[in-house]
């Protein structure tokens, strides 16, 4: 008996189920509706100012810096200070970094190897002032050409390549050109300077992400200003820069900054480098 009275009043609910749901909707909606026309009540007596308010967000409140003219902001990292290269090393044995200094500027020293930051680096906004050689003539007393003309590199992390070329009045692979991720991507444009003038790099770098597999979960991404020009805008890095074979991606974490001996004297000066 009881068993006979369950089962009526579960087909019972399961029949009402689709009316419940109806009701429910229309309840639903009808809620929705009549507090949209209180909204439009309560804003029709509003002044306009008072509605501006609703969208303006006061928190959180930006840190203070300050970014003088011919300066470094206050929050960068100094990376040479045009005296010394402290905060710097070999990558070759972690020695001293035996690059030239002079003149409030140092010069790659070939064969003394790549250089790195002693510190590591993830997100970071860049900002770096390199020169080429006025005299590019090889041993052979004719001019260098393509990747040969003063070439050296901006590394983030010890594998993302950012080229140094003298790409004035000089032709050569594109992916492998001034401003190019090197062997990856394309610089828009190519706003070399001369031999012998100084030109920025503005870069701001995205690190890749890795989970606790060691698998990619985010691709790196970066943007370059070459003498205050946008070359790459927010590019996705496919991988470790490889000058054999596609580029491929192997987990990591922060890491220097590294900038390459290329057996040509190319010349740095005013690094410097804010954590994002
Ligand atoms: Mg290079």
């Amino acid at each position: 008996m009881n068993e006979r009275f369950l089962k009526r009043g579960l087909r019972l609910v399961i029949g009402m189920a689709p009316a419940i749901g109806i009701f429910s909707t229309a309840f639903i909606y009808s809620a929705t509706c009549a507090a949209a026309a209180d909204k439009a009540a309560s804003d029709a007596k509003k002044e306009p100012w008072q509605l501006a308010q609703e969208t303006e967000v006061w928190e959180p409140v930006p840190p203070v810096i300050s970014s003088p003219a011919n300066g470094i902001p206050s929050d960068a990292i100094a990376l040479f200070d045009g005296k010394n290269l402290n905060q710097w090393q070999a990558v070759e044995g972690g020695g001293a970094a035996e690059w030239k200094v002079a003149d409030g500027a140092f010069t790659v020293v070939p064969k003394k190897g790549d250089i790195r930051t002693k510190e590591s680096f993830c997100d970071v906004q860049l900002h770096i002032e390199w020169k080429t050689p006025t005299d590019f003539i090889g041993e052979d007393g004719k001019p260098t050409e393509s990747q040969g003309r003063s070439n050296s590199g901006v590394f983030f992390q010890e594998r993302y390549e950012i080229q140094v070329l003298d790409n004035y009045n000089n032709k050569t692979y594109p992916n492998g050109q001034v401003a190019s991720v090197y062997k990856q991507t394309i610089p828009l444009v190519n706003a070399s300077r001369a031999p012998g003038e100084w030109q920025t790099y503005d870069i701001i770098f995205t690190a890749p992400k890795f989970d606790s597999a060691q698998k990619l979960t985010t691709p790196g991404y970066v943007t370059v200003l070459h003498n205050g020009v946008v070359a790459q805008n927010h590019v996705e890095i496919q991988g470790a820069t490889e000058w054999i074979g596609k580029p491929v991606y192997k987990a990591h974490g922060c890491a220097p900054l590294r900038l390459q001996d290329h057996g040509n004297l190319v010349s740095f000066r005013n690094i410097w480098i804010r954590k994002l």
